[in-house]
């Protein structure tokens, strides 16, 4: 176990998204704080753009290709080692990358599950392993490079990925459609907290006074912070993510018809991103629902159809879309529909960040939504030394950034108090907010609902669609909002 050493008291936070950043970044002068965060709770990975990685890969293709009648595809092993070979720039750690062992199983050529297991976990934490891993899957899908094959494949990895940075959950939508916005949305941990130590791994357990990591390590705390809110999926370094943000603009760039899945505020901000920067493609986009914007009242869903429809986007409701029999760009809904787009954006939100707690010792303080207990104080009901903050916890209000990081500064305060030694009576305690939630419909207009007022246009689009806060979030953490 990595033990309390220093005379600072030591607070871990699991997780750096909205809360788990601002909370870490508030607390490292006046304790020994680690910040634990990384991708993906389940293991589970989708390659949404494999094209971006062949850069690695592109001059050894052709020797690849010819590989291919010696690697058998339909056994548990690839010749790693061979991959390995050629990849250049990675000659220098041949040695290290001997002991990485990946294993691939094919059950069908569009659905092809790839195990990693790294023997050796200090690996994790080579800078290369992850370059190594992409592109292990690039070739990868070259030697498969038969028709049927398209790139959205499940990848399933025994560990937890790397996540080396904090993104503002809420930006990335503008950043699909101008990547350089990306560049000060996307920041480095170690840029905002140069007296915190980061992991980047998953914690995996809990216990009365340590916190487990997919990697192995223990460490030990005075006072836990659990910050998971949802769960995170894609690149692993800062230059990953912007290439990402290229190729998905490039994506969309090429598209003619393009498929938007999903009419929360996911989809409904994408749809509208995508028309103002592109007016001329043909966007549609299918909700399930009864109506857009569920999560907030009937009139912000009806602003946001009406702003839609007048930009021509055709808005589906009460359908889903058949992703699984999609054949040369023909999408079928439940309501027998066929829609044609060139691609489509998955906009169904992801699952809350709370599973890997449910065999750990707050197991019990699990709603059944999945989300921890708290007090009004915010720790986890009966812990006194455990807090839960952001959209992990049952307070009842909607779950907002701006809401996450103000649960961080209470947190922080009562943290500060009781490391000073304070009773708990002088404890700040934490009200629920009235609804107030905004929405962007592109880069100057939106809707806004505030407690039961609704409205939309350019107000709401002054407050949140130019800069999407960044400039305040950034400043938050200390950094220059430029
Ligand atoms: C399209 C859209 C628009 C939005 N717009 C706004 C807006 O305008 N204003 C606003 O205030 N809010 C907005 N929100 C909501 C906001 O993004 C969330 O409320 C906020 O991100 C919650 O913060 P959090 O810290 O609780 O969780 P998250 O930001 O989700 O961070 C959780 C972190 O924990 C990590 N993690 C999960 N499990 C583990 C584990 N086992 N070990 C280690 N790390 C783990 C994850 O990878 C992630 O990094 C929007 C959301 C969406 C989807």
């Amino acid at each position: 176990m990595e033990g309390l050493l220093g005379e600072k008291k030591r607070v871990v936070v699991v997780g750096g998204g909205a809360a788990g950043s601002l909370i870490a970044k508030t607390l490292q002068d006046h304790a020994d704080v680690f910040l634990i965060d990384f991708k993906d709770d389940t293991g589970k990975h989708t390659l949404g753009n494999i094209d971006q990685i062949m850069g690695y890969t592109d001059e050894i293709g052709s020797k690849q290709r010819n590989l291919r009648g010696k690697a058998n595809l339909g056994s548990t092993d690839m010749n790693v080692l061979a991959v390995f070979s050629m990849l250049n720039g990675f000659k220098e750690d041949y040695m290290a990358f001997q002991r990485i062992r990946v294993s691939s199983r094919i059950w069908k050529l569009s659905d092809i599950k790839i195990c990693i297991h790294v023997k050796d976990d200090s690996l994790l934490a080579h800078p290369n392993c992850f370059s190594f891993i992409h592109s292990y899957y690039a070739i990868f899908q070259r030697l498969l490079s038969s028709n049927s094959m398209d790139s959205d494949w499940e990848v399933y990895h025994k560990f937890g990925i790397r996540k080396e940075f904090y993104e503002i959950p809420w930006t990335n939508l503008r950043s699909m459609v101008e990547p350089s916005f990306a560049e000060r949305t996307v920041i480095n941990h170690s840029d905002y907290l140069p007296n915190a130590h980061v992991i980047t791994s998953a914690a995996t357990n809990i216990t009365q006074n340590e916190v487990l990591t997919a990697q192995g390590r223990q460490i030990a705390y005075d006072y836990l912070v659990i910050a998971t809110g949802h769960v995170d999926s894609g690149p692993y370094t800062k230059a990953e993510r912007l290439s990402n943000y290229e190729a998905e603009h490039e994506k969309i760039k090429s598209a003619k018809p393009i498929l938007i899945v999903g009419g929360g505020p996911t989809g409904v901000e994408l749809a509208a991103e995508i028309i103002v920067d592109f007016p001329d493609k043909k966007v549609t986009l299918v909700h399930r629902g009864s109506r857009l914007l569920e999560f907030i009242g009937e009139k912000a869903g009806k602003k946001a159809m009406d702003w839609l429809n007048s930009k021509k986007v055709e808005v589906i409701l009460g359908q889903s879309v058949k992703l699984s029999s999609v054949s040369d760009g023909a999408y079928e809904t439940s309501g027998g529909e066929t829609i044609i787009a060139d691609c489509h954006f998955l906009c169904t939100g992801n699952p809350i960040g709370s599973s890997w707690l449910k065999d750990t010792l707050l197991k019990d303080n699990l709603d059944m939504h999945g989300r921890l207990m708290v007090d009004a104080n915010l720790r986890v009901r009966g812990h006194n030394n455990i807090f839960a903050i952001g959209d992990i916890t049952d307070i009842p209000e909607i779950k907002q950034g701006y809401l996450a990081q103000a649960h961080a500064l209470v947190a922080a305060k009562n943290l500060k108090l009781l490391i000073k030694g304070e009773n708990d009576s002088k404890l700040s305690t934490y009200k629920p907010a009235s609804p107030m939630a905004l929405v962007s419909l592109g880069r100057r207009e939106g809707v806004a609902q505030v407690m039961c007022v609704t409205m939309g246009g350019r107000v709401p689009g002054m407050i949140k669609s130019g800069d999407l806060f960044v400039g305040k979030t950034r400043k938050q953490l200390g950094l220059k909002s430029q």
